[in-house]
């Protein structure tokens, strides 16, 4: 899927290193992060130690990943990136922790998806940089202790009700990203659209901005959409793309006029025809649209309820009055009430 902010090919991802932030003042938006991080860093720098533990939560997208190099890169330090689903044993994460060099930054994706017993071993390892590391079986099983280079850990993750307390609390701070206003994206398309050599009249910058779901990503994709759109219909000089060829390009993936894809307004479809706007359980509601119920909880929902389209009450997800209108559907006809 195009624009699955989570599925792109090797170009794609080519580009989207390109188009990175390199500096927090750089970074547009999250302007509260920003000066969180800053004064962290500012700390670490001033008393030359490695900084505290970070945790980046949010949606995919709003630049997690893209935070942790800049963690890195301000501090002067070796970046290590690994994810979650890539450590799946504690022998996985001893590994990677005991060839950490003093200082580096390890950066940990989805670390809200390792295995159990490397989250136990992680607790230990942030709190003394020390790990135990089990050999043999039964009777016979004895711990070693390991000692290891202090680093930083950042870790990003969807869902931060998902980890195990232990764990939030040996991180020094949190960061909770937040989705972007549309003149912040519009800003990042800008800088983009120059990046790319791509030459875009404010009122096009701004219609992409409306479009892109409140994420850097999607912005920077749909950019690179209606560029192509552009170089395959030719729309005169690129001065003259107006909204209108936006709309054109963007309609052609399925992104409505308020930056809902399809996936959103599929859940949205199914909570009201087929469940009168709820309430409805996750679970169900995922099987109805043919999804994974982790997608449309940490990517689909957030969303919604962040544009007042679906609540979460303890009965279920329900759809709001709102979400009726934008898809054209009378609300007597799918609510009881
Ligand atoms: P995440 O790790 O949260 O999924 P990324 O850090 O990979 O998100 O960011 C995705 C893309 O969006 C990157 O290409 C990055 O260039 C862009 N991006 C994210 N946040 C910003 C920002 N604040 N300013 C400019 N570009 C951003």
């Amino acid at each position: 899927d195009e624009l699955d902010p989570e599925i792109q090919d090797d170009s794609e991802l080519a580009i989207e290193g390109a188009l990175r932030p390199g500096s927090l003042a750089e970074f547009i938006g999250q302007q509260k992060v920003r000066g969180q991080l800053q004064l962290l860093l500012d700390a670490a720098r001033i008393q030359q130690r490695p900084p505290d533990h970070i945790l980046l939560a949010g949606p995919p997208g709003l630049g997690k990943t893209t935070l942790a190099m800049i963690v890195a890169h301000e501090s002067g330090r070796a970046l290590r990136m690994s994810s979650g689903p890539a450590i799946q044993h504690a022998g996985d994460l001893a590994a990677l922790l005991s060839s950490l060099t003093p200082g580096e930054v390890l950066f940990i994706d989805e670390v809200h998806r390792m295995a159990r017993s490397a989250e136990e071993m992680l607790y230990l390892a942030m709190e003394d940089f020390r790990i135990d590391i089990m050999v043999g079986k039964g009777a016979g099983a004895t711990s070693i202790p390991l000692d290891l280079a202090p680093f930083t850990l950042v870790g990003a993750t969807t869902r931060s009700g998902l980890l195990p307390n232990p764990l939030r609390d040996r991180f020094g701070f949190t960061a909770h990203l937040e989705y972007y206003e549309s003149e912040e994206l519009e800003q990042v398309v800008k800088r983009s659209a120059a990046m790319l050599d791509i030459a875009l009249p404010q009122p096009a910058r701004a219609e992409i901005a409306l479009r892109s779901r409140g994420t850097p990503r999607i912005a920077n994709r749909l950019l690179r959409r209606v560029r192509d759109y552009v170089v395959v219909h030719g729309a005169g000089t690129a001065n003259e793309v107006d909204p209108a060829i936006v709309d054109a390009a963007l309609d052609l993936y399925d992104v409505d006029a308020i930056g809902l894809d399809r996936l959103d307004r599929a859940v949205l479809d199914g909570l009201i025809r087929r469940f009168r706007g709820g309430p409805v359980g996750l679970n169900t509601l995922a099987v109805t649209v043919g999804e994974e119920a982790e997608t449309i909880e940490s990517v689909v929902e957030p969303y919604l309820v962040r544009i007042g389209f679906m609540s979460r009450t303890p009965r279920g997800r329900v759809a709001t009055p709102e979400a009726y209108r934008h898809l054209g559907i009378p609300h007597s006809d799918g609510a009881l009430n």
